[in-house]
């Protein structure tokens, strides 16, 4: 896979260190929700080692639930509709949700996400991303929390993938561009 990769941008020691502060955080934060219920809510199938590791680094009580919203299939395009699917119904109504994903660019699949939720009756619906393209199209959606700002390449490691693989890279780099132009 090595030979696929432009640069690493982040190694997984500045990976494991910006989870604990988010965790701690978001610890911090909500604290005083633990009695309503709180939620988080992976968006599969990219955010799943990032969701694995944040759990770990929240020390409140909550549930960890799945869903999957894909708007991108084996291309490396945005083709901008999102189809929600959850795997177990989740209990939303009252409950406080953090939506955790991978990557925020058009920022369609958290939109779709935080209107889907917010039509269930969720308590609250906040995000955190893992990542957030610097020079994304639409500024105006952003995340409540954000792990590092990337640079506008195609990235691929630490759960993103292209074409589904990459993801067990335990560190984030560029694709390069090669390898998903020939495609
Ligand atoms: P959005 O809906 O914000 O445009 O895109 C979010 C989704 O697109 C992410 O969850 C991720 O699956 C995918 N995505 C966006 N940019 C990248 C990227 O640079 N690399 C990879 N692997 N996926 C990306
Ligand atoms: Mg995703």
């Amino acid at each position: 896979m090595q030979e696929d990769l432009q640069e690493i941008l982040f190694d997984q020691q500045a990976i494991s260190q910006r989870v604990a502060e988010l965790g701690a955080q978001i610890s911090a934060d909500y604290a005083d929700r633990v009695d309503e219920g709180i939620a988080l809510v992976c968006v599969l199938r990219g955010a799943a080692l990032f969701a694995a590791d944040l759990a770990r680094a929240i020390t409140l009580p909550l549930r960890l639930e799945f869903v999957t919203a894909s708007s991108y299939g084996m291309s490396a395009v945005s083709c901008g509709t999102v189809d929600v699917v959850e795997h177990c119904p989740l209990e939303v109504r009252g409950r406080h949700l953090l939506l955790v994903e991978d990557i925020l660019d058009t920022g369609n699949t958290l939109s779709a996400l935080m209107e889907h939720y917010a039509a269930c009756g969720a308590k609250s619906v906040e995000t955190v991303s893992f990542l957030v393209k610097e020079n994304r199209p639409n500024r105006a959606i952003t995340c409540r929390y954000a792990g590092f700002e990337c640079a506008d390449e195609f990235v691929v490691g630490y759960g993103l993938d292209y074409a589904q693989r990459y993801r067990n890279l335990p560190f984030v780099a560029v694709l390069k561009r090669e390898v998903y132009q020939e495609a």
